[in-house]
């Protein structure tokens, strides 16, 4: 086991960055993965993106309950079918959950940890999950998904459980079933 990665919380700039593509999946890639593969299953989330560990490169990991871990790098969504609003938590935003309207249905483009270029289709939850990462690589939350009222009502419940807390780093795992 390695230390875990600690992970961006909202507020922290490198959430807001557009991720810059991986030109090479070379070891340090494949060991940026195994980390956050490790950091991602210690708080027990769905998906992490390389902005909340505070590297914006474009490589994700996606992995819904009891599924293989999918690995994103440079992904992009090549097909879209369907709308579904379904609940949304966040490493990045603890206790913080709102409805997010996405696909339903949809094919990522993504490179392999070997290099290969592969489409894999994805529904439900893991097609949610790889919408919410990706939004991830290109700086937006799914806070920016919502109302604006909702969202205001949520950026206040965000202050005020964090009153007195500053840090924009989580470095202790706590909390469960977030992205
Ligand atoms: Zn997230």
């Amino acid at each position: 086991m390695s230390p875990l990665l600690p992970i961006h919380l909202l507020g922290s700039a490198v959430l807001r960055e557009r991720a810059k593509d991986i030109a090479t999946v070379d070891d340090e890639v494949r060991r940026l993965v195994e980390d956050m593969r490790e950091t991602m299953q210690a708080y027990r989330g769905v998906g992490l993106a390389g902005n909340q560990v505070g590297i914006p490169r474009r490589v994700a990991i996606v992995q819904p309950d009891h599924e293989d871990l999918l690995v994103l790098i440079n992904p992009e969504i090549v097909e879209r079918d369907g709308e579904i609003e379904a609940e949304e938590g966040c490493l990045s935003i603890p206790d913080i959950y709102g409805d997010v309207r996405r696909a339903a249905r949809i094919v990522v483009e993504t490179t392999t940890l070997e290099g290969r270029r592969l489409q894999v289709p994805a529904s439900d939850l893991k097609a949610r999950a790889i919408q919410h990462e990706i939004d991830h690589l290109d700086g937006i939350l799914f806070l920016d998904r919502l109302s604006l009222f909702r969202r205001q009502l949520l950026l206040r419940k965000w202050k005020n459980q964090r009153r007195g807390e500053t840090g924009l780093l989580r470095e202790e795992p706590e909390t469960a079933a977030e992205a």
